[in-house]
């Protein structure tokens, strides 16, 4: 049984209804995310709203989610100067 099965027989009728939609819903999401694809415009925004939820991984940029090579020494959050100030000027500070 896959966790959307077990999900869905856990809710009867209209409820699973709406439970099928909004996981289908998010299939193509999951489906990018599992092939370690960059994030869409909606997606980005949504993350930037979960991130006090979501830890982001450490090997990816944090606006863009491209996989970052890290340095030798400290952290990279972001690939590129286009990402870092992208992510500053859509965040509060
Ligand atoms: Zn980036």
């Amino acid at each position: 049984m896959t966790a959307w099965q077990a999900v869905l027989a856990t809710v009867r009728g209209r409820e699973r209804d709406e439970w099928v939609s909004a996981l289908r819903s998010t299939a193509g999401t999951w489906a990018r995310a599992y092939a370690g694809e960059p994030l869409t415009k909606p997606e980005r925004a949504l993350s930037l709203a979960g991130t006090d939820l979501e830890q982001l991984t450490e090997t990816r940029c944090a606006w863009c989610r491209r996989p970052l090579e890290q340095p030798v020494r400290g952290r990279r959050r972001y690939c590129s100067d286009r990402c870092r100030k992208a992510n500053y000027l859509l965040t509060d500070h």
